[in-house]
């Protein structure tokens, strides 16, 4: 299964989708190292990183994040990346409805070949560029609403519900029974 876990202690895989240059691997640096690094590279190769937290009840959560090399732009290649994940983040920038209507396209296909009891998280990045913005929040609430998503704004480089984020994904996680 995608979460491999007693009671107490999850892992699970996570990936994040959405279009070259909203901010996935920057929210994940952020998250995972708490830097931002404006003069950042486009990934090159595959990278993985994991970050540990823990919830309120002391359970943890162990994220194991892949964030994708490019492998968004080839359809055929998506569904090897999100293969066995028990959450997937789709990422947009705010300034941008070209990406919203990518991250609509993924989140389609997540619900049509992904895992069925997977994890859907939608964020609106780049939060911090709001006197740019051309996606409302409230079109981006509806659309997650509609699609029984979680969603939030952020902004990578100020940090802002950066780790909100994924405290609220570790609270939707299904919990093992056993
Ligand atoms: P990816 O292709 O989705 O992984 O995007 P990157 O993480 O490489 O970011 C693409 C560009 O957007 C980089 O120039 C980042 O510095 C910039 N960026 C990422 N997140 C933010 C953010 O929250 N605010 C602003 N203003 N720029 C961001
Ligand atoms: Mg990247």
């Amino acid at each position: 299964g995608s979460a491999v876990s007693d009671s107490k202690n999850l892992r699970v895989k996570l990936v994040l989708l959405g279009d070259s240059g909203v901010g996935k691997s920057c929210i994940v640096l952020r998250f995972v190292r708490g830097q931002f690094d404006p003069t950042s590279k486009v990934t090159v190769g595959a990278s993985f990183l994991s970050q540990t937290i823990a919830l309120q009840d002391s359970t943890t959560v162990k994220f194991e994040i892949w964030d994708t090399a490019g492998q968004e732009r080839y359809a055929a290649l998506a569904p090897l990346y999100y293969r066995g994940a028990a959450v997937a983040v789709v990422v947009y920038d705010i300034t941008s409805p070209e990406s919203f209507s990518k991250a609509q396209y993924w989140v389609k296909e997540l619900q049509k070949h992904g895992s069925p009891d997977i994890v859907l998280a939608l964020v609106g990045n780049k939060a911090d560029l709001h006197e740019n913005r051309s996606v409302s929040s409230q079109d981006a609430i509806d659309y997650a609403e509609k699609n029984g998503m979680f969603f939030i704004e952020t902004s990578a480089k100020t940090a802002d519900n950066i780790n909100q984020l994924f405290e609220e994904i570790a609270k939707r996680l299904p919990r093992p029974t056993s």
